[in-house]
């Protein structure tokens, strides 16, 4: 039994990868190591309450009939699903909260100019300057070039630090592998994909109604899925991969392979020595998801979707010295989107992203993790409450559960549960094997749109021609 292509991981990227080649009669197969397909955007049960690991909100929202070539309807396009089936439901609108300034932003684009104008009335022409210069980027130009620095580009059209720390918040926080900077490429695609096309939600269930529907449309086309089955290593001969061998020691030929495991993790996985163009290393970045489900009648009296907030002078995006860091983070309440009559909603609650320093949760014992990830459960609620500016989160919660970098890594074989993955991307998807190629997270695509691109435009590149 031989496959045209073996595709490693049954998330956002690997999903729709498997979908465009079964399209085209390719007969693929994709291992996903985990029971449940997702990956990173996932989904579990918590006391009756489906808890989502991965969504706040699905960024590129584009209304029915846009544009064609905006990112999300090319999606829907490539993978053959009609836009109604996603049910998508727009954000109410959200804020980026720094000491004495808040921008305000919504799906299109007048929010966060009007926001600019009131907040920083000198620095509105650079904006848009810079607006000017990010819609232009053309993604071609940053996959010929290597790592060029988004914040130095920022700050060559914004000259108010502050301005520019609150413009890279929602960016970094949704996409960067860097510290305290982001890649000019992902930059433009992120500041198009969020203050242009802006958030959603799917209306039905949330994340699990993609899931369902991308698997659906995958084994509808004649794609095999095989759950709970590791890829333990990617075997080749004379520089091109030949297949690969299975948990249970099964090997499976294929003509190519494609990994959405991560870049060091699918190196790792090969047989060969890895040449050093591509050799890249784990993330630095970790994060801790804390969520709070709350009781039917406590009310926040916030109608933002998504708050990013920043408590010092300065915006610091790195690996913390500790636990975590609540200095900044991302405050989301998934009730916040406008969703219709028949929507089922979903639970009340709020969740909050942090930083998290990977190595001090490593050095953990079992005991002492479980205090750390209550403490942390605690102090991340506390700050969601001064953020939100409601008491008393906690006493109000019917129950809270934390992701911290560890279940992370458990679940999803991300080194160190760096979900944005190593800092040097592989471009254009290719590796030091002839046929084996890398799609989502580390070709330099993230997110739930951006996965799915990422995935399609590999299998597009490479496997369909
Ligand atoms: C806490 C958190 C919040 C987020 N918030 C948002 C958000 O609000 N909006 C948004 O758009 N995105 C969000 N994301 C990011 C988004 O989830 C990811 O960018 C995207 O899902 C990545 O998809 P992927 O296919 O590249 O990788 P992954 O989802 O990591 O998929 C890779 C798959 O490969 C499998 N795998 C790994 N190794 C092996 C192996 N050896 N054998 C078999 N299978 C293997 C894994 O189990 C996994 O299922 C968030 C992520 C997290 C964790």
């Amino acid at each position: 039994m031989k496959y045209d292509t073996i595709i490693i991981g049954a998330g956002m990227s690997g999903l729709a990868a498997g979908i465009r080649l079964a399209h085209y009669e390719k007969k693929v197969l994709i291992c996903e190591r985990h029971f449940r397909e997702g990956g990173l955007n996932s989904f579990y049960h918590r006391h009756g309450v489906m808890l989502e690991t991965g969504l706040h909100a699905m960024t590129n929202f584009a209304p029915k009939g846009a544009n064609k070539n905006l990112p999300l309807m090319k999606l829907l396009r490539q993978l053959r699903i009609p836009y109604d089936a996603l049910h998508l439901r727009p954000q109410r609108g959200s804020s980026i909260v720094f000491p004495g300034k808040r921008l305000d932003f919504n799906n299109g684009f007048t929010e966060i100019t009007d926001s600019v104008n009131s907040q920083f009335p000198a620095q509105t022409d650079r904006f848009l300057e810079l607006d000017r210069f990010l819609c232009e980027y053309e993604d071609a130009t940053s996959l010929e070039k290597g790592f060029i620095s988004g914040r130095e580009t920022v700050n060559r059209f914004v000259s108010d630090p502050v301005l520019a720390d609150m413009l890279l918040c929602p960016l970094m926080y949704y996409g960067s592998a860097v510290e305290n900077d982001i890649d000019l490429g992902q930059l433009a695609l992120l500041y198009r994909s969020i203050y242009h096309e802006g958030f959603c939600r799917p209306g039905g269930n949330g994340i699990r109604e993609i899931l369902d529907l991308l698997k659906e449309r995958f084994q509808e086309s004649g794609g095999e899925l095989r759950m709970s089955c590791h890829v333990e290593k990617i075997c080749s001969k004379e520089g091109k991969v030949t297949g690969i061998i299975t948990d249970k020691g099964e090997f499976i030929e294929a003509e190519n392979i494609l990994s959405s495991a991560g870049a060091p993790e699918t190196m790792a996985l090969c047989d060969v020595c890895v040449t050093p163009g591509y050799r890249t290393e784990p993330g630095s970045l970790a994060f801790v998801e804390a969520i709070a489900v709350m009781d039917g009648g406590f009310n926040t009296a916030s109608n933002r979707t998504v708050i990013f907030f920043n408590q010092e002078e300065r915006f610091d995006y790195r690996s913390p010295d500790g636990l975590m860091d609540t200095r900044s983070g991302v405050v989301c309440l998934p009730e916040n989107f406008y969703f219709e009559k028949n929507d089922p909603l979903p639970a009340r609650m709020i969740r909050l992203t942090a930083l998290a320093g990977y190595q001090y949760w490593k050095n953990l014992s079992p005991e002492q993790y479980q205090v750390c990830k209550k403490k942390c459960t605690e102090e991340a609620m506390i700050q969601a409450g001064v953020v939100l500016r409601c008491d008393a989160i906690l006493d109000n919660a019917r129950f809270t559960d934390t992701i911290t970098p560890l279940t992370l890594e458990k679940f999803t074989n991300r080194t160190r549960g760096a979900i944005y993955g190593s800092a040097v991307k592989l471009k254009d998807g290719r590796t030091h094997l002839r046929n084996l190629y890398i799609c989502g997270t580390d070709q330099g695509f993230l997110g739930i749109t951006g996965a799915m691109l990422s995935g399609i435009s590999i299998a597009n590149q490479y496997m369909l021609v």
